[in-house]
């Protein structure tokens, strides 16, 4: 992607599509060179994808999975691009594969998830990036920590790059969600308020893990006014060599991309009402995660309810409840909660851990 050294991710994207969103989508990895090219085939016929995703390098949780088809894979990508016009991304967590990357003219890198939690490594990339001029995203961390997140801004920019972007992936959380990484939308919201400057992509597929709410995540991903989507699609998701669960076909992608529903922002007092629609979608993603939240704790209460009853001792301990109290008291003065509605909150929330308690107790 050409531009000038000075010029921003956003503003590149700006002149050289003029539209929003970015669409970035492929296969989770490369895997051959018939399932590269067939893919951004079928990619640039949707006439929808503006630059495709796949994945060299593979950083994965357990070993013994695919760890990606490595360098000979890039030919492939040159290839692919010299088809259909379309510019490539890949992921690079090390100096070496920022070389190869770059050696093999790679488009546009991505930093991953997995890379973004380790200042080692993301310096690394950075001090391999020292001169060149290439658009860098930045997965958020896993870990749903935003001073790692803009640390890893910070050493890219401090290498001189100009053009970064975010991509928000989800974070991982304990215990079982509907998320393979919970969105966690606030932190991005964060985020990008902390960095106007920066374009954020959402990453639906990292974030779902599963085909049947991308659809939902995509909408909300435009609604909260993200810049763009990246979205991982394979000609045969299901025997995909990684991340089969998730990926869909170019034609669904496709067909996923006309169902959403844009909101206007051209006229005035319709600018309004969507300014009004997005705080008011703001609201009910927060309003979602805290009855998660909620639920989590519940669970949690009912595993301290197990063990009281196996070790015979009272549901109500006062000297917790009034521990708890005095604690939300002083955490929640500083996010500007005030006093009557901490207590008549956590009263709430007592009396449901209480009951659900007692259900187990009792059982
Ligand atoms: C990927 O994009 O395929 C990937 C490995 O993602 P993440 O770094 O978000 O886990
Ligand atoms: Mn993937």
């Amino acid at each position: 992607m050409e531009a000038t050294n000075a010029a921003t991710l956003k503003e590149v994207v700006q002149q050289k599509w003029g539209k929003r969103p970015l669409i970035i989508a492929g296969p989770c990895s490369a895997e051959t060179e018939e399932q590269v090219l067939q893919t951004a085939t079928e990619l640039h016929k949707t006439g929808k994808v503006d630059i495709m995703r796949a994945g060299i390098w593979k950083p994965r949780t357990r070993p013994g999975s695919f760890e990606g088809i490595g360098t000979k894979g890039l030919p492939w990508l040159q290839q692919a691009r010299k088809i259909t016009g379309i510019p490539v991304a890949v992921e690079v967590a090390t100096a070496k594969q920022v070389e190869d990357a770059l050696h093999f003219d790679v488009d546009v890198l991505w930093i991953g998830a997995r890379t973004t939690v380790n200042p080692f490594s993301v310096q690394e990339v950075a001090d391999a990036l020292r001169g060149v001029n290439v658009p860098v995203l930045i997965k958020n961390p896993i870990n749903p920590d935003l001073e790692l997140w803009l640390g890893a801004v910070e050493r890219i920019a401090k290498a001189g790059i100009n053009q970064i972007g975010l991509i928000h992936r989800g974070f991982s959380s304990y215990g079982n969600t509907e998320y393979r990484n919970a969105p966690m939308w606030h932190l991005a919201i964060e985020m990008k308020r902390r960095n106007p400057e920066l374009m954020i992509i959402n990453d639906p597929s990292h974030i779902c893990g599963r085909r049947d709410i991308l659809q939902d995540v995509m909408q909300k991903a435009i609604d909260l006014d993200y810049d763009g989507l990246i979205i991982e699609s394979h000609i045969d998701p299901d025997n995909a060599w990684s991340d089969a669960k998730q990926q869909v076909t170019p034609a669904k992608l496709a067909e996923m991309l006309d169902n959403i529903t844009w909101r206007k922002e051209d006229v005035a007092s319709e600018e309004y009402h969507a300014a009004l629609e997005k705080l008011r979608q703001q609201i009910n993603h927060l309003d979602d995660e805290l009855m998660q939240i909620l639920g989590q704790r519940m669970k949690v209460a009912e595993k301290i309810g197990q063990y009281k009853k196996d070790n015979n001792i009272t549901i109500l301990q006062t000297n917790r409840w009034n521990e708890i109290l005095e604690r939300a008291f002083a955490k929640g003065e500083k996010q500007g909660l005030s006093k009557e509605f901490i207590t008549k909150y956590f009263d709430a929330v007592h009396m449901e851990s209480i009951n659900h308690q007692n259900r187990i107790m009792n059982s």
